[in-house]
């Protein structure tokens, strides 16, 4: 039986609504979160993922703003505009698109983020909150993923969960979450032994590694749910024919526009997998749609004890 394919697209419009309600019944208590996005120099691909973001928070009703520093912007110019941003008290969150000109320190400007304000959860101080369970802020990718388990209804608790990939932003947030969430986790990487067998434990496989259609058959148990992370730009015509060959569709996509936008997991999983997202409209919506939340949670776990009627919201 073909897989249930979990559609994030639909998932996120529910979170966004739920967040605009949210914004909503702020804006009754006079507070209005606001996201402050740093975008710094010229890089076309970070250009439109800032723009989606930005439409987002006008979607829900976050207040927004962008700052573009130049190519030429030094370490210091930045770490002074992330001050500025850490002291204004109508900004919530702050996001720090990547990858920053090669002259700026990003380790050094990450860390300078106010970790109240770091939307993406990515300072240290928020791994650490993440790994012993208190409250704080979690990485949007991998937030996603987790409500989309949740939002499907697909039991974690007690589930044997392989994430394969360990990278800061993804793999390893995921992995933490599956674990607070009860399941028996194991985490892969590019030196793990037989692979595929080590998926075919898995209840739930999420794969977050970077590599078109890495992910075939053989590595999935009957029945498992598996989250594909993975955004790949395929352009090579093998490669392409390798995973979407006869499908009508993405050969018209690829004649047209000369490349498609792949998962890690190939399309033949989804006759053997219980449940299935898809690339694009799985994983990808939920990214932004988990900044908006963040922006909301940051904006109350900031402000809540200063107004009492943000108090238990
Ligand atoms: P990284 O390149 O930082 O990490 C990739 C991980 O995959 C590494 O841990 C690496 O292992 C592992 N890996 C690479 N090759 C293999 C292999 N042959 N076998 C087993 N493991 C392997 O990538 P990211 O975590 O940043 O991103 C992963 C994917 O998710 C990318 O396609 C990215 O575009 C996508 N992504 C999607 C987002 C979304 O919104 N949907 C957001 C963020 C990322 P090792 O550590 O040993 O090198």
């Amino acid at each position: 039986m073909a897989a249930t394919i979990l559609d994030g697209t639909k998932l996120a419009g529910d979170i966004r609504a739920e967040v605009a309600a949210e914004v909503r019944s702020l804006a009754e208590a006079g507070v209005r979160p606001g996201l402050a996005v740093v975008l710094a120099g010229h890089n076309p691909a970070s250009e439109i993922y800032v723009r989606g973001k930005v439409k987002a928070c006008e979607e829900v009703g976050i207040f927004s703003e962008k700052h573009t520093p130049p190519d030429s912007a030094t370490t210091a110019e930045l770490l002074a505009l992330i001050e500025h941003l850490n002291q204004r008290d109508d900004i919530d969150g702050i996001l720090v698109q990547l990858p920053l000109p090669a002259q700026a320190d990003s380790k050094r400007i990450l860390m300078a983020v106010d970790p109240a304000k770091d939307v993406d959860g990515f300072h240290p101080m928020n791994v650490g909150f993440l790994s012993t369970q208190r409250p704080g802020l979690v990485p949007c990718t991998p937030a996603g993923v987790m409500e989309i388990l949740k939002r499907s209804h697909i039991a974690v608790a007690g589930q044997e969960a392989v994430v394969v990939g360990r990278s800061d932003i993804v793999g390893k947030p995921v992995a933490m979450l599956l674990l607070n969430a009860n399941a028996t986790v194991t985490v892969c990487h590019s030196k793990t032994g037989d692979l595929p067998a080590v998926c075919r434990r898995a209840d739930i496989l999420v794969a977050a590694i970077g590599r078109a259609g890495m992910i075939t058959r053989n590595f999935v148990k009957p029945g498992a749910t598996v989250i594909d992370v993975g955004m790949n730009k395929v352009t090579d015509l093998a490669e392409f024919q390798r995973l979407f060959a006869g499908n009508a569709r993405r050969e018209e996509t690829f004649r047209q526009k000369g490349s498609t936008l792949a998962g890690d997991v190939h399309p033949e999983v989804a006759e053997v997998a219980g449940a299935l997202t898809p690339v694009p409209g799985g994983v990808g919506p939920l990214t932004i749609a988990m900044l908006m939340s963040n922006t909301v949670k940051a904006a109350k776990l900031r402000r809540g004890s200063r107004v009492p009627a943000l108090a238990g919201k």
